[in-house]
């Protein structure tokens, strides 16, 4: 699977894929990474991509003429790109657009920076827009690192066992259960007897018990989802 950062700070993204799973994922040809700087599409002499916003208002906005050209291009050169705008103002990214996403050939990023991305671009471009929360970034590499880094745990062959993904929290809309490491006895704080014993469905039904307790405490709206889904599905 290809992802293209369209970003005018590609070190801000290219630290992340340089350790662990991604890394081996890109290894292994199974993640190829590419960078657009939309500078180098400036048609101005110093290679301006922001100005000033039209009708007033503070701060800059990132101009359309280097996005339109730098997305063109890409859109030319990869006829199958999926384009995904990060803004605070979309709906928020969730597990099930990670799993969904996991399933295109080839997505590209594009983050804006100062107060954003002239809207023309968007409306034109955009496949989907993202936020990953209901807070103010500086600009969308973060944000597109976190949804890319998301979607491809789901892309096959990048996790070592794909096991872990189904037992996942929000899998089935409850959290995952605790989990623990060794050793047994830390600090005189134990792990629940039960998880020794190796009885497997003993432990399934404890861990589904604690998954349960946890979601309530953390997320009692997803319990109630949980159990409407189950009382639906008898
Ligand atoms: N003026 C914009 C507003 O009030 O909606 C905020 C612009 S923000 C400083 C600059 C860029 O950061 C945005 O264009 C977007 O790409 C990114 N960004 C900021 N917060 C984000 C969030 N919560 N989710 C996704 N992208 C975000």
């Amino acid at each position: 699977m290809k992802f293209t950062f369209v970003t005018l700070f590609q070190n801000i993204v290219e630290g992340y894929f340089q350790d662990s799973i991604l890394k081996r994922a890109i290894e292994k040809d199974i993640l190829h990474i590419e960078y657009i700087n939309p500078r180098d599409f400036s048609s101005s002499k110093h290679g301006k991509v922001d100005d000033t916003a039209v009708g007033g208002g503070a701060g800059m906005v990132m101009n359309p003429q280097p996005l339109y050209d730098a997305l063109n291009d890409l859109k030319i050169k990869n006829r199958d790109v999926h384009l995904i705008f990060l803004t605070p103002v979309a709906k928020s990214f969730r597990q099930n657009d990670a799993k969904r996403l996991a399933k295109k050939s080839h997505i590209a990023f594009v983050s804006g920076r100062y107060e954003g991305i002239d809207e023309r671009v968007i409306e034109k471009y955009a496949d989907e827009v993202f936020s990953i929360g209901d807070y103010i970034l500086t600009g969308g590499e973060l944000a597109s690192l976190v949804i890319c880094d998301a979607i491809s745990r789901n892309v096959d062959g990048v996790l070592g066992n794909s096991d872990s993904l189904t037992i996942e929290s929000f899998e089935t809309n409850l959290l995952e259960a605790p989990s623990f490491s060794k050793p047994e006895n830390y600090e005189n704080n134990g792990v629940p007897s039960e998880y020794l014993k190796g009885n497997h469905s003993k432990i399934r039904s404890l861990k589904l018990a604690l998954s349960e307790c946890k979601t309530k405490f953390f997320r009692p709206e997803q319990l109630l989802k949980h159990r409407t889904r189950k009382s639906y599905e008898k």
